[in-house]
């Protein structure tokens, strides 16, 4: 109508008005992001307070689900995407193709449509399925495939890569592999980014990080850059109960036993990204201490960090505050430790905040979940 019409202009006019103020008193629009991949990164520290004042430490967590793709793996997905860029290897149209738990699909799906290219994702069954269900909203072509472990050629690992080959022979605007395990655009994005960012947020004053493995990107990115900054902060590795990281850490030989169900992380070789830095040598400088987290220990943390503090957070993030938990207590109180808040627990309603699901797994919950779940509010 004509009244809709005016009223329309006229909040355009007041907007544009704030808009001009805005621009001379803030010069250049200075908090404007410029749209999806100018909002990945620069995440907020946040203090996590019941683990800190459980152990007389400052226990941060660096809050990666603020990425606009909501996890820690948008960061990766963008490096990934532009290190392609810069060896001419995408063209407008072009595919991505990556193999994934679902975080980096979906970083990469969203990248990929910002800037007009295409993704197809291979993703394990077992993934949650609101993993899969935002990979499709976001455009990729999901392949499904049975999870088998890295030394089968079916592993989605190796299905991803190749897919991409035979993609790469016949469309026209040209395929990439993401990779993201072994090419180390990823571990940089964390060596550029995540790292000099929680250098810069502590004013240098961090006395250890940890983290769990997925690619290792994050654990090898960031461990570098800080351990540049400060020899003396201690970097440490959470491995989810039953992964081989930690017998590889702890003696040298990738052993695997008992499970987890915590998705993206648990890493059964040590990948590129890990290969030069990212494991310890016998010359040290790298990552220097190392544990277990189980998921009796891991998901109370994640449920009272929903209830007592109001932060909703994935499984991964509880193994890696129940490993800064520990890391806090081998350095003794005083200490300022970060670790990472990779994703958020939505992406797993169907599993970690569903009762019937830990009853079927025989694993812990809180009561007030179970009269949540029946007497929704
Ligand atoms: N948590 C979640 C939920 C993830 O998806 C991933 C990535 N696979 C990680 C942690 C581990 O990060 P990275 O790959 O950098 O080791």
């Amino acid at each position: 109508s004509v009244a809709q019409g005016r009223r329309h202009a006229r909040y355009v006019s007041r907007v544009r008005t704030k808009a001009t103020s805005a621009r001379s008193s803030l010069g250049n629009f200075a908090a404007v992001r410029q749209g999806f991949i100018d909002s990945v990164g620069n995440t907020p520290l946040i203090r996590l307070n019941k683990v800190s004042q459980a152990t007389g430490c400052e226990i941060y967590g660096k809050a990666e689900f603020l990425n606009p793709g909501g996890s820690v793996k948008d960061r990766a997905a963008l490096y990934i995407i532009k290190d392609a860029e810069e060896r001419g290897l995408l063209r407008p149209g072009g595919v991505i193709v990556e193999g994934t738990a679902g975080n980096t699909g979906i970083g990469l799906a969203l990248v990929a449509n910002a800037k007009g290219y295409k993704t197809v994702i291979v993703i394990p069954d077992t993934q949650s399925q609101e993993k899969k269900d935002m990979l499709r909203i976001a455009g990729a072509t999901l392949i499904e495939v049975p999870a088998v472990p890295y030394k089968n050629l079916n592993n989605y690992v190796k299905y991803s890569g190749r897919l991409a080959e035979s993609i790469a022979k016949t469309h026209p605007g040209g395929a990439i592999w993401g990779n993201q395990f072994d090419n180390t655009a990823n571990r940089k994005a964390h060596y550029e980014t995540t790292g000099p960012e929680i250098w810069a947020q502590t004013g240098g004053k961090v006395d250890g990080f940890v983290c769990a493995i997925g690619t290792g990107g994050t654990l090898a990115g960031v461990g570098q850059y800080l351990k540049e900054k400060n020899p003396a902060v201690r970097i440490g590795m959470a491995d989810p109960m039953g992964a081989a990281m930690y017998s590889y850490y702890a003696t040298g030989v990738l052993q695997s036993s008992g499970s987890s169900i915590s998705e993206g992380i648990g890493q059964g070789r040590v990948t590129a990204n890990l290969q030069g830095w990212g494991v310890p040598t016998r010359e040290g400088g790298s990552v220097d201490f190392w544990c277990q987290v189980s998921d009796e220990e891991a998901l109370p943390l994640i449920y009272d960090l929903l209830k007592e503090e109001g932060l909703c957070m994935g499984g991964s993030t509880g193994i890696n505050i129940g490993g800064a938990v520990k890391l806090a207590q081998e350095l003794g109180p005083g200490h300022t430790i970060v670790t990472v808040l990779c994703d958020l627990g939505t992406r797993y309603q169907g599993k970690i905040f569903n009762v019937d699901f830990l009853k079927s797994k025989g694993l812990p919950y809180p009561q007030w979940m179970e009269a949540g779940y029946l007497n929704p509010r």
